[in-house]
């Protein structure tokens, strides 16, 4: 007989104090979509299809209205489909305060989405978006939170069997004493376990079925970071 698959359940959601992180899913091709909130701060990380839903489910319209800053970890459609609607909806209910969306050097879909966006919109926009390009080095703080990204090993496969790297990128949240490593997509890297080890949570992908995989980490490989941290969660398994 088979081993019995493992489907993560979702939304996940780790707290200490005011530090909370809810994960409303991660399914590769489908979607992934994050919330992270202190009592001063909410921060979107990865807003896939779907996230709008998921927030206007989970947080009231005023709560919405406070999100600052959005985080994207690369450009695959499954990590930044849902961006149109929610920047659409920011507008609908007069968000007055810009939002800043950060994102990886390189990374064509964001400013491709933005730049779409506002050939429709740019009239009738109720707030500034600020487009931050990030590379592995900038830390930055945003509302007592210290945002430390880092280059992670996301590639795409080639219909000639190479492979392309994909501008990507992993972020650690630290706040009042405690971290949150989160790797967005990507092969094991030296970055990922390096910055999971001793986090209070990593959050970290097992999309490779096989070993051999070079986009994806297995379960075990993943795991093997994981308990580096003092928690963690796999994320971003197929279903
Ligand atoms: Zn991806």
């Amino acid at each position: 007989m088979s081993k019995k698959k493992y489907i993560p359940k979702y939304p996940m959601i780790w707290q200490k104090d005011d530090f909370y992180i809810e994960i409303f899913c991660s399914i590769p091709n489908i979607a992934t979509g994050i919330l992270l909130t202190t009592d001063k701060a909410k921060f979107i990380i990865d807003p896939g299809d779907g996230i709008l839903r998921d927030l206007n489910k989970n947080i009231s319209k005023e709560e919405m209205l406070d999100i600052s800053d959005v985080f994207i970890s690369h450009g695959h459609h499954d990590h930044v489909g849902g961006v149109w609607s929610l920047l659409t909806y920011l507008s609908v209910v007069q968000r007055k305060n810009p939002l800043n969306i950060f994102f990886p050097k390189g990374c064509r879909e964001i400013k491709s989405i933005h730049n779409a966006f506002l050939e429709v919109y740019s009239n009738e926009l109720s707030y500034k978006i600020n487009l931050i390009e990030i590379d592995k080095r900038k830390r930055l703080q945003r509302k007592s939170i210290v945002i430390h990204p880092f280059k992670v090993n996301h590639r795409e496969l080639n219909d000639d069997g190479t492979s392309s790297y994909v501008p990507s990128l992993g972020f650690k949240f630290t706040y009042n004493g405690k971290s949150i490593c989160y790797g967005g997509d990507t092969a094991y890297c030296e970055s990922l376990v390096k910055m999971s080890k001793g986090a209070d949570l990593a959050i970290i992908e097992a999309g490779a079925l096989e070993e051999d995989d070079e986009t994806h980490m297995t379960m075990e490989r993943a795991a093997k970071i994981g308990q580096t941290a003092e928690e963690y969660f796999l994320v971003h398994i197929p279903e």
